[in-house]
Order: structure tokens, then sequence, then C-alpha cells
């Protein structure tokens, strides 16, 4: 036992000497190395109090939870490296990578806890989902640590009737061939899982502006129904600056038929944020950012009805509302646009 506490002691060490010199900002494609799965015998015969994880018990459709194990160093040992198994993918239960030297964020979380994010996708139809939590440990076979399921009840969606240009809803073969190579380019980045975490609980609101579309709208644009509205729409002025919810690097910085000027940020663990329909950009491709970092102008780029924000939040590649992980999403400061 005390070998094992050495070894995860060891591994700490190399996690953050790693982050000092450097070598942190490598992707590391998280799932292409990994032993076969465990058997369910594994499992330790009392997992709450074997293996103290928090995550809820209920979730709707379309929204993100977090999964979150408190480092006991107690118990600590039997692992090397962590992740989640959930909807068929794996995803590292991670501590947060540390990033140059920004001051902290007051409100952030214990570092010391590993945690990951996961999504529940919009059209799940289950009623229930498996997760477990396994133990990696190189040249060792791999160990179910924690075993539960989730209950996932069907959240309602209103409908929003919008205006267009024609263009927009039905456009011409040169531009769908454009947005076919857009949308697949987009699923790429999104289904990427990076090893390391830069994210930290709670996010930060992109921009001060009211809601004025909420996530998962069943959007009929011009008369013509058209699928969920994947992201949250925040009033911005055309210049008002708009801030990455979260530390991260710089996935996507290009224009987009639909989306305009878009910028995508991986904040590790496979999860990403969205900015839409910028008027100008403020990062480039690569940039690590901190949350909170301006990393673009609002404007009305791409398919709208005028200025705004569309903030587009994805966990394992599936879109979710962020609002569960922004205390004050709803909160609009005095004065705001
Ligand atoms: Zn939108």
């Amino acid at each position: 036992m005390k070998f094992l506490t050495l070894k995860f002691y060891l591994f700490l060490c190399v996690f953050l000497a790693q982050g000092l010199l450097g070598h942190i900002f490598t992707p590391i494609v998280f799932s292409a190395a990994l032993p076969a799965p465990a058997t369910a015998s594994d499992v330790p015969a009392n997992p709450e109090t074997d293996f103290p994880v928090e995550h809820p018990q209920l979730m709707n459709t379309g929204e993100p939870f977090v999964v979150r194990l408190t480092s006991d160093r107690r118990k600590e040992g039997a692992w090397d490296e962590l992740c989640v198994v959930w909807l068929g993918k794996r995803t590292p239960l991670t501590l947060s990578a540390p990033l140059s030297a920004a001051p902290p964020d007051a409100r952030a979380e214990n570092p010391e806890v590993f945690a990951c994010i996961l999504p529940v996708p919009l059209d799940c139809q289950e009623k229930t989902l498996p997760l477990q939590i396994v133990g990696l440990t190189p040249g060792k076979p791999e160990k179910i640590l924690y075993a539960s399921s989730i209950n996932i009840a069907q959240r309602e969606f209103a409908a929003q009737e919008l205006s267009v240009k024609p263009a927009f809803v039905n456009p011409d073969q040169k531009n769908l061939e454009r947005i076919k190579l857009e949308s697949q380019k987009n699923s790429r980045i999104l289904s990427g899982i990076n090893k390391e975490r830069y994210w930290q609980i709670p996010l930060t609101r992109p921009v001060p502006g009211i809601i004025t579309g909420e996530f998962g709208l069943r959007r009929v644009f011009n008369g013509q129904p058209r699928s969920w509205h994947r992201g949250v729409d925040f009033r911005a002025a055309e210049g008002a600056a708009i801030h990455s919810c979260a530390a991260g690097r710089v996935a996507l910085a290009e224009n987009q038929y639909y989306s305009g000027n878009i910028v995508i940020i991986d904040h590790g663990s496979g999860v990403f944020s969205m900015y839409a329909h910028l008027s100008a950009f403020k990062v480039k491709l690569g940039d690590m950012v901190q949350a909170g970092q301006i990393i673009g102008l609002a404007g009305k780029t791409g398919r709208v009805t005028g200025p705004h924000l569309h903030f587009g939040f994805s966990a394992l590649g599936f879109s979710v509302d962020p609002e569960p992980l922004i205390p004050d999403f709803r909160v609009t400061p005095a004065g705001a646009f």
C-alpha cells in the first residue's frame, strides 16, 4: 500500500513538472492506447465508502453534469490514472492542469479534486445510463473502482420562429458543400478528448447581455422547422468584448457559413466552447487562453437576425446547455446592453 501511495505521488510530481515545462500543452488523445475494459467483479464491495465519488442521481436530456472525486490521501495509491466510462466513451478524470502564472479564480473549487464534465445527449431516449470509474496502472489489468447509473428525464423544449435571409434557410449547391465540410470539421474537433483539463467550475459568463435564445429551442426559420438550437444566444452589441468561459486552447478561429466568424476553445478532457457570429477575432488557432480572456468581438456574421453571441458548449461531442455550470447565468449586470 505504501509503495502504491509513493507511486501516486510520483505520478502527481511528473504531472506537475510537465506543466511547468510547458509539455502539458501537447495534446494527447486519451482513448487511443487503453487496455480492454475491466469486468464487473473488480468493483469494490462497498463503492460508496471505498471510493468517495460525487455525481447527480437524476439528469435532464441536453444537460451537462460534473463527476468529482475528492483526493483522499489516506486512500490513494490504487491507480496511476483514472477515467470515466460514459456513453461508451472514456474521458479522463483529472486534476486541473496549471496554466502559467495567472492569479487563481477565487470562486474556483479546490484544485485537488479529480473531475470531469459529462453530457446527456439532447436526443437521449434511455431512462437510465451506466457510469463507471476505471483505475489504470501501466502493466496491470485495469480495475473498475466505481459503478453506478444515472436516471434520465426528458426535458421539454419550446419552439421559436425566426426570419432570416432565404439563402440561410435553403442554401445553394455550392454553399451546401461548404456547410457539409464545415460541419464535418467541427464534429472532428468536438469529438477530440485531450488528456489535460484546463477548465474549472464555475465557468465564466462570456458576455453580460440578457439571454435572447435558450438552449434546445426547436427552431423554425422562415416557417421551415430545423434542428434544436444547440447553444445559448446572449444579446451583445456589435463590437462588445466576448470572454472565454474557461481556460483552454483555441481549436478553431475562422469564418463559416452558418456561424460566421467562430472561435472554438478546447478546455481539455473532451470539453469545448464555441463563440459564433463575431465581428472580429482576438485569438488565433493554437493560442492558449485564460478563463475570462477576450477572444473576439460580438457581431452579426453568418445566419443571424441581428448582432448577438451564440455560445455553444459541448462534452464528448454532444452539445449541452451550459447553464448548470455558470452560477450567474441569469444575472445581467446593471447597465448591460
Ligand atoms: Zn444561437
